[in-house]
């Protein structure tokens, strides 16, 4: 039987004159993913997307693609009727949605006329079809309110459809109808759920990993890059910057106090990734950082590392319990991958006692013991581009 999708387009439909560039991006966006999966025909009309599923392709997968492309509300998985007649649209529900007759003990029908030559109404499409489905299914009930199923027709321009209803999509905006961002993705679980909350805001990310080898090993990089890969479910494409950041933290650990080493650490993070940032078009830099969930991320502490970039820093987590984050980062599937083993470069030469409250200016006169441009600059050149695909 054939299949087609019918995608609904989430918030961008409240956009006034430029809504059309968001439909745009958000078909290129779609058609782009889908090209991995199947080759399938994807129209836009009147803000529904119709993804037409081939005879040989699989169609859960392009299902699930579609389910993690940014701006649908919602989707739903329809048969197509060979004919736009009622005969047609029953025997198609008879067969396509047995499998949801036979779960159900009530059903109802909801028809929708998009096209309005068809000379009956919505009304009596619903009535006439769920009149001949009672006959065909008769231990499962009309029941108009709260029924177990319900049958959807759809008298759409060109085809009849018939669905037991949508699911959520993706929710959120088109990547890269927000522009891009910086994300300072470490193999933790916070990060990338980070990432994936503001790329569901339509931004596109550049990942930057700060990469401390020997002291962090090979595996521990390839467990990022593989989180990244595990984003681009979501994003689409995505490299990550890996920086060179051994030789910084040696160097403030020989040349700062102790107790200071982690906010001077993440200063240069903050700057260096500034300096990616910019040079790839990103205009924010995107960090995993929670209020209070440890010394570094403080209100204090993340003013200090905050003041070093003009950028602004975007925070998603800031605001949540971890087993919130856990949560999104179990459903976005990046969960098993960040609780695998491997040290990250922030719990190298970590201070016994870090400090919490850095006195105004005390950092910075630290930080007087350091060629710091001379550093950002050999950490920049130092980069390896790693492009992460699915
Ligand atoms: P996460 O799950 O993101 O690792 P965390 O609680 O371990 O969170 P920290 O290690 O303090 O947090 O790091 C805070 C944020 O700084 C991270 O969410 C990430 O955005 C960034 N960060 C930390 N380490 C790195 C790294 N090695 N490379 C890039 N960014 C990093
Ligand atoms: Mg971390």
């Amino acid at each position: 039987m054939k299949e087609v999708l019918l995608l609904k387009c989430g918030e961008i439909v409240l956009k006034g004159l430029n809504r059309k560039t968001f439909e745009d991006r958000l078909l290129k966006n779609l058609k782009r993913r889908m090209a991995h999966v199947a080759d399938c025909e994807i129209t836009m009309r009147q803000s529904v997307v119709y993804v037409e599923i081939p005879d040989d392709a699989d169609a859960d997968a392009v299902m699930e693609c579609a389910s993690r492309v940014f701006g649908f509300a919602t989707i739903s998985r329809a048969a197509v009727c060979p004919e736009k007649t009622l005969e047609s649209v029953i025997a198609t529900a008879k067969d396509y949605l047995a499998p949801n007759f036979a779960a159900a003990k009530t059903f109802k029908v909801e028809s929708k006329r998009g096209d309005k030559k068809f000379p009956m109404t919505s009304t009596e499409i619903s009535q006439h079809v769920g009149g001949e489905l009672a006959d065909l299914f008769p231990d499962v009930r009309p029941d108009m309110h709260h029924p177990d199923l319900t049958v959807h027709v759809e008298m759409r321009e060109k085809y009849a459809f018939v669905h037991a209803g949508p699911v959520p999509g993706a929710g959120g905006m088109p990547i890269g109808s927000n522009g891009r961002a910086a994300l300072l993705l470490s193999g933790g679980i916070d990060s990338p759920v980070a990432g994936w909350m503001m790329a569901k805001r339509g931004l596109e990310l550049c990942g930057i990993h700060f990469f401390s080898y020997p002291y962090t090993s090979e595996r521990a990089k390839e467990k990022v890059l593989e989180l990244g890969r595990k984003l681009t479910a979501w994003c689409g494409r995505m490299s990550v910057m890996v920086v060179p950041f051994t030789h910084i933290q040696e160097e403030i650990r020989d040349k700062c106090h102790e107790e200071l080493f982690t906010l001077i650490m993440r200063r240069f993070m903050m700057r260096i990734s500034q300096a990616v940032a910019k040079r790839c078009g990103a205009k924010a830099l995107v960090t995993g950082e929670c209020l209070g969930q440890v010394a570094s991320q403080t209100m204090d502490a993340m003013l200090v590392t905050g003041s070093v970039v003009e950028l602004p820093i975007l925070r998603p987590c800031i605001g949540m319990d971890k087993e919130e984050i856990v949560q999104i980062a179990r459903r976005i599937g990046t969960f098993e991958t960040s609780i695998l083993p491997y040290e990250d470069c922030c719990t190298v030469f970590t201070p016994r006692h870090p400090r919490l409250r850095p006195m105004p200016g005390e950092v910075e006169a630290a930080e007087q013991a350091l060629d710091i441009e001379a550093m950002v600059q050999a950490a920049v050149d130092g980069i390896e581009r790693v492009q992460v695909n699915l």
